[in-house]
């Protein structure tokens, strides 16, 4: 019998895709990690999983407790999941500029949402600050914190990084990846490391984000922005402190809009936003190493939660963007 016990048990051990329009353009495997089919439809119900075990095992989560967090939707919607099927509430601080899609599952899944308005992270009305302290201020409450909590990286570290050396036998070539709090990134690329230091570690990175120029340059220098959610930042996260980056490739909008509707019409896959950097930085990293090898990257969620978006010609053309 192979019964998975609810949404818990059905976190992770995700297929390994072969992106066969980008293998085949690039003499590389392109392979991408499905966690769009995680249960809660994306790369973060990981880190959220990790993070409520960490905080029952230290007893700072009990029955009936709230699980607050600043997110840009991902980790809350699998936070709110987890919480539904383990009996806690939760509160989500979310910063306005997100898409609907993501707002209206959240509240859907029951989840307290508190729209902000997006301000740096300086600000002390940052979305991130803001659920830190209404968090203290309530009672059996905790923080999950995932750019800061190491619970985060370990999540990848101990099943993203294993699942994917397994599916490839160890054959992997090049690891890359955007990163909003790092979690994924950083637990991937040290489990990789630890098991093959050859493995080229690529960090991928949407204009607008400060991490390609200060892996570049040394200095945080942010420019333009972007359509993408969830990723790019400007500061070094603790889940990326000490993680090995051996190079940072930038990619920009109309790169990442040609690679998702590459995937959709050519590949058959509806990716969000963060999979066009993803994989235009796994095409641009084949490039760079020639054919023959296997790339790694992920397939953090679905289209569906971007459809009023990056799915609708108009909105894309009030960006100066188009689907070709
Ligand atoms: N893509 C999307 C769509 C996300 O929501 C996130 C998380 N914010 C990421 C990528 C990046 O994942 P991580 O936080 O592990 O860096």
């Amino acid at each position: 019998m192979d019964i998975k016990d609810g949404f818990v048990g059905t976190v992770g051990n995700t297929p390994l895709i072969r992106l066969d329009s980008f293998s085949e353009e690039t003499g590389c495997e392109i392979l991408g990690k499905a966690e769009f089919l995680n249960p809660g439809g994306s790369v973060k119900d990981r880190a959220a999983l990790y993070i409520i075990q960490d905080a029952e095992e230290k007893g700072l989560l009990k029955p009936g407790g709230t699980v607050v967090e600043g997110t840009a939707g991902n980790t809350g919607i699998g936070l709110a999941h987890i919480c539904n099927a383990k009996g806690y509430k939760c509160l989500i601080v979310i910063p306005e500029t997100q898409s609907q899609e993501k707002m209206d599952m959240l509240r859907t899944l029951g989840a307290e949402v508190r729209p902000v308005p997006a301000v740096p992270y300086r600000d002390p009305n940052n979305y991130v600050k803001l659920s830190g302290r209404i968090a203290e201020e309530m009672e059996n409450a905790i923080w999950a914190n995932q750019f800061d909590n190491l619970a985060n990286r370990r999540a990848h570290y101990e099943t993203t990084g294993p699942e994917m050396w397994e599916q490839t036998d160890g054959k992997i070539d090049g690891w890359v990846a955007a990163t909003g709090t790092g979690g994924t990134y950083a637990g991937v690329s040290l489990f990789l490391k630890e098991k093959n230091p050859d493995v080229r570690c690529v960090l991928a990175d949407p204009k607008g984000s400060g991490l390609y120029s200060y892996f570049k340059t040394g200095e945080v220098q942010i420019e333009g922005n972007s359509v993408t959610e969830g990723i790019g930042n400007s500061r070094i996260t603790a889940n990326m402190e000490d993680v090995p980056v051996d190079d940072a490739i930038q990619i920009a909008d109309p790169e990442a809009i040609r690679v998702i509707y590459q995937l959709l019409l050519k590949d058959g896959l509806f990716m969000g936003g963060s999979v066009g950097i993803n994989v235009g930085a796994a095409v641009a990293l084949a490039k760079q190493m020639g054919p023959g090898h296997t790339i790694v990257t992920i397939l953090c969620d679905g289209g569906a939660r971007y459809q009023s978006r990056l799915y609708n010609p108009e909105w894309l053309a009030s960006k100066g963007l188009s689907p070709s």
